[in-house]
C-alpha cells in the first residue's frame, strides 16, 4: 500500500443555515471516463492539455434538436454554424446527419466546399464578403444573406458579368424584446430599412429573393423572442408578396439557443434555467404555423444553432501544475489550460472535475491557467477538493467557440481528439509545434 499523502488541516467558519435551499453541499464526483474511454489514457497518449470530442454526443444532441423541430413543423433544415466549431471532423458529422453549412467568411466557405457540401447547401452570412467570395457563391448557387447596402450594390454590380442569378436573402434586425438589441448586422425592420432593401432587390429584376434571415443574438434564454421575430418576418413576407407577387421560400431564424453552461453571476445553474430544444421549437413553430404566409404556404424553417448543439460534446482534460496560497491565505491551484484555450471562461462558470478522487476535503479555491497574465482565471473561489501537482482534471462543456476562438499565446495549441461511436479515439487536429511557427515566419536578411 502506498503511503497516503499528508493533508494539512484547515479551519473553516461554520455557516449557519446549511443545508441551504438547494440542499446540502454535494461532494464533487470525479469524472474518470468519457464514452467509456479513460481520460488518463488519452492524456498519456495525446499529451496535456487535450481537447476531447464525443461523436456520440454530437449526434445525439443533433437528433434531439432535429426531432424537436421536425415533429412540430413540416419543413425543417439545420445549417451548421462553422464558426462555432469548424474542425472538419466535427462539420462532417453534422453534414452526415443532414445539416447544411452556415459560413461567415471566404475561409469557412472553402472549408464547407472541401467537406463536400453542395454549393446550394451553403448559407453565406456575415458582413465581410469580397467580390471574389460573392462570385464563387453566385456561381455555386449558394444562399447569400446580404448584410448591408454596400454588399447589395456589389452583388448588383456583378450580375451582368455572371450567368447565374444570385440567390439571396436579407438579414433583418429588429426589436424582439432582447437587450442589447443586435442592430449592427443586417437591415432594421422598424425603421423601414429591411423593406427598402427588399424593394431594391426585387425592382432590380436581376436577383432572386428566396428567404428572410435573422440572428437575434446569442445565449437567448427567452424563447418568446423568436416568436416575435417570426411574426415580424412573416409581415415582411406578406408585404413582399402583395407588392411583387414573390413568395419567400424560407425563414432562417439563426442561432442563439443557450447551452447548459452557466453564465457568471447567474443565480441558478443553466441546467435548470436554459430552455430545452422542445421549448425553443414550441415557440418558433407555433409562430410559424400561426403566421399567415401568402397563399397559405409553409416556408422552409432554417436553424443555424451553434453552441447549444456542440457545447456538451467537448471536454478539456489537463494536469494540475501547482497549489499555492494567495496573500490572504486563500487557496489557489494552477492548471495547464487557461483562457488561451477557453476564451469562454470570461463569461461561463465552466464545470471542472478531478479525474480521480483526490481528497475528501474541499476548500474555497481559485483556479488559474498557466499564462503569465493576471486575467487567466478559470474559476474564482469555488468549493473544490484538494488536488496535487500531476493530478488530472477535466472541464465539461467546452465544445462551442473554444476550438475556433483559442489564442496562440505563450504556448502551443494542443491536440484535439474525437471518440467515435465505437469508442475509438482519433486525433482530429494535431498540436502545434515550433515547425508551425518556422513555416509562417520570415527573418529579414540583416538579422
Ligand atoms: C454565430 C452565429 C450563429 C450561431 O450562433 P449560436 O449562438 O452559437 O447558436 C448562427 N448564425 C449566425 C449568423 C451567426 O453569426
Amino acid at each position: 500500500m502506498s503511503k497516503r499523502i499528508y493533508e494539512h488541516p484547515v479551519l473553516r467558519k461554520v455557516v449557519e443555515g446549511i443545508p441551504n435551499k438547494f440542499g446540502s453541499l454535494k461532494r464533487l464526483q470525479p469524472i474518470a471516463t468519457i464514452d467509456t474511454v479513460e481520460i488518463d489514457s488519452i492524456i498519456s497518449k495525446y499529451g496535456s492539455p487535450v481537447f476531447i470530442l464525443s461523436e456520440k454526443t454530437i449526434r445525439q444532441t443533433y437528433r434531439t434538436a432535429y426531432r424537436a423541430f421536425s415533429t412540430r413543423y413540416p419543413k425543417v433544415q439545420f445549417a451548421w454554424s462553422y464558426k462555432t466549431n469548424y474542425l472538419d471532423a466535427v462539420c462532417r458529422v453534422y453534414h452526415q446527419e443532414g445539416a447544411w453549412a452556415e459560413v461567415v467568411s471566404g475561409f469557412e466557405y472553402e472549408k464547407a466546399i472541401d467537406n463536400g457540401t453542395p454549393g446550394t447547401h451553403i448559407i453565406f452570412n456575415g458582413p465581410d464578403k469580397s467580390d471574389e467570395d460573392l462570385i464563387r457563391a453566385i456561381n455555386n448557387k449558394s444562399l447569400i444573406h446580404i448584410d448591408h447596402f454596400d454588399e447589395l450594390y456589389s452583388i448588383l454590380g456583378l450580375t451582368d458579368k455572371l450567368k447565374e442569378r444570385p440567390q439571396v436573402a436579407i438579414r433583418v434586425n429588429m426589436d424582439t424584446g432582447i437587450i442589447p438589441q443586435w442592430d449592427r448586422f443586417g437591415f432594421n425592420y422598424e425603421n423601414g430599412e429591411a423593406w427598402n432593401a427588399i424593394n431594391r432587390i426585387l425592382s432590380s429584376g436581376t436577383i432572386d429573393l428566396i428567404g428572410l434571415h435573422i440572428h437575434i443574438g446569442t445565449y437567448i434564454t427567452v424563447s418568446k423572442a423568436y416568436a416575435t421575430a417570426v411574426e415580424k418576418l412573416a409581415a415582411l413576407a406578406n408585404k413582399t408578396f402583395d407588392r411583387f407577387n414573390v413568395s419567400i421560400g424560407y425563414i432562417d431564424i439563426g442561432g442563439g439557443f443557450a447551452s447548459q453552461n452557466t453564465l457568471h453571476g447567474a443565480y441558478m445553474p443553466a441546467t435548470d434555467t436554459s430552455p430545452s430544444f422542445d421549448d425553443y421549437a414550441h415557440a418558433i413553430t407555433t409562430a410559424m404555423i400561426a403566421a399567415d404566409f401568402p397563399n397559405n404556404e409553409t416556408p422552409m424553417l432554417i436553424l443555424e444553432t451553434g453552441r447549444a448543439l456542440i457545447d456538451d460534446a467537448g471536454w478539456l482534460a489537463g494536469t494540475v501544475l501547482a497549489n499555492k496560497r494567495l496573500a490572504d491565505g486563500k487557496r489557489s491551484m494552477v492548471i495547464d489550460a487557461g483562457v488561451n484555450l477557453m476564451f469562454t471562461a470570461f463569461w461561463y462558470n465552466h464545470e471542472i472535475y478531478p479525474v480521480h478522487e483526490s481528497s475528501f476535503q474541499s476548500e474555497p479555491t481559485t483556479i488559474y491557467g498557466p499564462l503569465c497574465m493576471n486575467i487567466d482565471v478559470i474559476r474564482k473561489n469555488i468549493d473544490f477538493p484538494m488536488m496535487n501537482k500531476g493530478d488530472h482534471f477535466v472541464i465539461k462543456r467546452v465544445g462551442a467557440y473554444t476550438m475556433t476562438q483559442w489564442m496562440q499565446f505563450i504556448t502551443y495549441r494542443p491536440n484535439i481528439v474525437m471518440i467515435d461511436e465505437k469508442n475509438n479515439v482519433h486525433l482530429v487536429r494535431k498540436a502545434e509545434d515550433k515547425e508551425v511557427f518556422r513555416r509562417q515566419e520570415l527573418v529579414p536578411e540583416h538579422l
